[in-house]
């Protein structure tokens, strides 16, 4: 007999890990209609040049390549944000700007499997293109942060950098994009000394270390530190007044907890500006995250545009959910099943089953041919609330037998009464 199973790394989703998935994506669509984004629906394979253009190193060894039958090498997206940029420099075009854009579905890394680490996940994707005001980037956050409190979390707390701080140094250092990049990749992953090691200069060296050191609990304070530490680097300081920007915006507006981290980076080789992700205390992996990017849609020959987005992990919001044993505020309808007492009500029963679905229950129907005792005591451990159970002798007065199945009680409810009844 074959033994079939997952492949590595890839899971099946099932019972109440699902209804979480549903949960959580539906709170996703919810935030993208309250904050005016549209649904957009890319491919799950795209062409390895779309993918590998701006992803980073980082990204590109992980991804699932193969060839399809016609030979074009193609990949599994490991993230929407370069179909988004392909669909801004076609389709959308000509569109007027501001685009929001909202995604949702699985994405794929090679990464290496673990406690919140797959390598088939599920995403909610969000972009804003067109504008490079900091309202932009509060607004990204903000959603972020709707989307956290909206499916019931508590205590996360928002980790905010500027990736431009970090390339504004290493700029006037003279270092280039290529060993930029490296820097990054390490400094991501917390590899600090990897990362100061491809220093090309002493000076340059320690001004990434020191960028360590400024770190304070107050978030305005560590701003303020950043500024005055990197006041002879033009492009690093204007990152951090830009920073600062952002940062008041968020407070302002009420959203909690803000970690600034001078030496934050993060994977994806495109960021530009503002880089964000949510922890919650009880997970040490990020729960979501995103930044600034402003120059990849002029990369993938468009206009240029400056652009923001996030993507929140479906995957670990569910784990974080789990963690903090979160109730989720589900819309459940009633639990009904319907059986007939013979099989000539079959026809009739299968009408108010229809009836009562109309009516936002939620209805099974008897399949399997069981006797009625049996039927019950199924529905019951099912968890059904109600059995509605159609006999010749109510159906001439139009009406049916109501079960409560926890109560074990039941009365004869006309059938034009019956949705309200199981409602109330
Ligand atoms: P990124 O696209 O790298 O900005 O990641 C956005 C979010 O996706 C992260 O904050 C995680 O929540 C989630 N994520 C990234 N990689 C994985 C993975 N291998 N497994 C599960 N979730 C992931």
């Amino acid at each position: 007999m074959p033994n079939f199973q997952t492949v590595r790394g890839m899971r099946d989703i099932l019972g109440e890990e699902a209804q979480t998935f549903t949960y959580i994506m539906s709170k996703a669509r919810e935030t993208a209609e309250l904050y005016g984004y549209k649904e957009v629906i890319t491919p799950v394979v795209e062409p390895i040049e779309l993918l590998s253009a701006k992803s980073g190193e980082e990204i590109r060894q992980r991804m699932f390549i193969f060839k399809d039958l016609g030979e074009r090498t193609v990949a599994l997206r490991p993230e929407f944000t370069a179909s988004i940029a392909r669909l801004a420099t076609s389709a959308l075009k000509n569109e007027p700007k501001p685009l929001r854009l909202f995604s949702v579905g699985s994405v794929y890394r090679y990464d290496e499997p673990q406690r919140g680490r797959y390598r088939e996940f599920w995403q909610s994707n969000f972009e804003l293109i067109g504008s490079n005001k900091p309202e932009a980037d509060a607004e990204i956050i903000l959603l972020t942060n709707s989307l956290m409190k909206t499916v019931g979390l508590h205590g996360y707390a928002f980790k905010i950098g500027h990736i431009g701080v970090i390339r504004g140094i290493l700029s006037k250092e003279n270092v280039d994009d290529k060993t930029q990049n490296a820097i990054l990749q390490h400094m991501d992953k917390k590899e600090y000394e990897g990362a100061f090691k491809l220093a090309p200069t002493d000076k340059c060296r320690n001004k990434l270390e020191g960028l360590l050191q400024l770190k304070r609990n107050d978030c305005f304070e560590t701003v303020e530190n950043i500024k005055s530490y990197v006041a002879d680097y033009e492009k690093a300081k204007v990152a951090a007044e830009n920073l600062s920007d952002v940062l008041k915006l968020i407070v302002e507006s009420g959203c909690p907890v803000q970690v600034v981290e001078p030496a934050f980076a993060r994977g994806l080789e495109y960021y530009t500006g503002m880089i964000f992700e949510v922890y919650i205390p009880e997970l040490d992996i990020a729960l979501g995250g995103g930044g600034r990017y402003d120059r990849l849609i002029e990369m993938f020959g468009g206009e240029s545009t400056p652009a923001v987005g996030a993507a929140h992990g479906i995957d670990r919001v569910a784990l974080a959910l789990q963690m903090q044993k979160t109730t989720l505020a589900c819309k459940s309808g009633k639990r009904v099943l319907v059986l007939s007492v013979n099989d000539s009500l079959k026809g009739e029963a299968l009408k108010i089953a229809q009836q009562l679905r109309i009516s936002g229950i939620i209805v099974e129907f008897e399949i399997m041919g069981r006797k009625m005792a049996k039927a019950l005591e199924d529905a019951d451990k099912r968890k059904a609330d109600f059995a509605v159970i159609v006999g010749e002798r109510e159906l001439k007065e139009r009406a049916v037998v109501l079960r409560n199945l926890a109560k074990r009680q039941q009365h004869i409810v006309s059938i034009k009464e019956l949705a309200e009844k199981i409602n109330s």
